[in-house]
């Protein structure tokens, strides 16, 4: 019989990577509550409405990518492509966005049904903040300076360039749309077939278009800055000051309109030339109108998610993971005659108890001397313990895992403090 495979486009991790997403996730947690923000989780699977009615009906993810399926009882449902209608949605169920603001971050999976590639997966996973109910620059500034500050922990601030944009009122973006599509009506049928479409419903993703001859059509466009109202430009102006003053350096990019369709304001986007194609880290921005698009109340939001995936083929190419992550063990404790397995068992645990951070690997399953000394220096560990005996303990051996293999000879009763000697020195 075949054997069954994973899906296409959905990783296994294995415990040879496992260290580096550990790493990763932990550089994160210690990030985002070093700025106070709180983790919220929310499910895997919502009603589909829920995205097609706040990413929007005309876009590549709505359109192309989505999981979406008929649950028993004839409901439509979808696995989430991205995290922040979900956060809305569940921010708003439970009052979180009722007179309050709100600082939260979320990580885990999201599903895209895209053409799998280096950096382009089916099931990815982000790492998403969002802050709600604050209106201001600060709060745009705050999690621009949190994502680089991200950046500088995982000693990669040096490949990211950020690209910013202002998108204006949603009424800047209406009168805009309204007068590109004048426009682009003149050039309807030079147009690719993907920005006909569009023109009808999302004409500001035009502007994204992969089409040369779109984009030479484009040339001769209205431009989006010159419908930007004056409050908003004064707005976008002080966060770019804020941002030199911090020393983010950062291109201002006008046709950077983003996918989705709720952002207002300000957009962004963290790229790096060193994943190919996949050039994009993480992006976001202000999205005011969502929580009243959902049928919520009206509070401002700006976020931003991150593709964890992205980042550590980052961090693996530019050999930026720190050498310690990939060892697990610090204590070998080999286990020679069956006679002492129980008390190997027993001496283990009370080293545990006595130095809980301390990573400690039994050697099961038997095996002579050499074979357990090779593979207590091939796991990493600092230091073996060798339990030797036919009935019982006689004698506990301490082995220094390095060249000068240095043993001493210890008694039951003294381990833990030779223990605790050693790594603690
Ligand atoms: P792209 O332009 O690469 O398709 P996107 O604009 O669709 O990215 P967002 O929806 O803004 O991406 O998601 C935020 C981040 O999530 C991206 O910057 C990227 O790092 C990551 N990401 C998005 N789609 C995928 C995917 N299919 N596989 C892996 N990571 C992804
Ligand atoms: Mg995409």
């Amino acid at each position: 019989m075949a054997k069954i495979q994973a899906i296409r486009g959905m990783n296994d991790v294995l415990p040879g990577q496992t260290p580096a997403w550990q790493y990763l996730e932990q550089v994160m947690r210690d990030l985002l509550s070093a700025y106070a923000y709180q983790e919220i989780r929310f499910p895997i699977v919502e009603q589909t409405q829920l995205f097609k009615r706040s990413i929007g009906e005309v876009t590549d993810i709505v359109e192309k990518e989505m999981y979406t399926f008929e649950d028993r009882n004839g409901d439509s449902l979808s696995l989430r492509p991205e995290g922040t209608a979900c956060c809305v949605r569940a921010a708003e169920q439970h009052g979180l966005l009722y007179n309050q603001t709100q600082k939260l971050w979320y990580m885990g999976p999201m599903y895209r049904h895209e053409r799998p590639q280096k950096g382009r997966y089916r099931q990815f996973f982000q790492m998403g903040v969002e802050a709600f109910g604050m209106a201001g620059v600060d709060i745009e500034a705050e999690i621009l300076l949190l994502s680089r500050d991200l950046w500088e922990r995982l000693g990669i601030a040096d490949v990211l360039t950020l690209e910013i944009n202002n998108l204006g009122t949603s009424e800047d973006r209406v009168r805009y749309g309204e007068a590109l599509k004048d426009y682009l009506m003149q050039h309807h049928d030079a147009l690719d077939e993907d920005s006909q479409r569009r023109l009808g419903k999302n004409v500001l993703r035009i502007l994204d278009s992969k089409s040369p001859v779109t984009q030479e059509i484009l040339l001769g466009a209205p431009k989006l800055p010159d419908f930007i109202s004056p409050e908003s430009s004064a707005s976008f102006t002080q966060l770019l000051v804020i941002l030199q003053h911090a020393g983010i350096a950062c291109q201002v990019n006008s046709s950077l309109v983003r996918g989705l369709d709720y952002y207002n304001g300000v957009v962004f986007e963290w790229t790096t030339d060193k994943l190919g194609a996949q050039s994009a880290v993480c992006s976001g921005g202000r999205y005011d109108g969502l929580s009243k698009q959902l049928g919520g109340t009206n509070t401002p939001g700006v976020g931003f998610a991150l593709g964890m995936e992205r980042l550590i083929l980052l961090l693996e190419e530019l050999g930026r993971l720190p050498a310690e992550i990939s060892c697990s063990v610090d204590l070998y404790i080999s286990v020679i005659g069956e006679g002492v397995r129980q008390q190997a068992l027993l001496l283990a645990n009370e080293i545990r108890q006595t130095m809980p951070r301390l990573r400690v690997l039994t050697h099961c399953g038997g095996g002579k001397y050499n074979s357990q000394l090779k593979k207590a220096y091939a796991s990493g560990a600092r230091c073996a313990l060798v339990l030797e005996g036919e009935t019982e303990l006689t004698e506990i051996k301490m082995r220094v895992l390095d060249d000068s293999g240095e043993t001493t000879t210890l008694s039951p009763a003294s381990v833990c403090d030779s223990l605790s000697g050693f790594f603690n020195k």
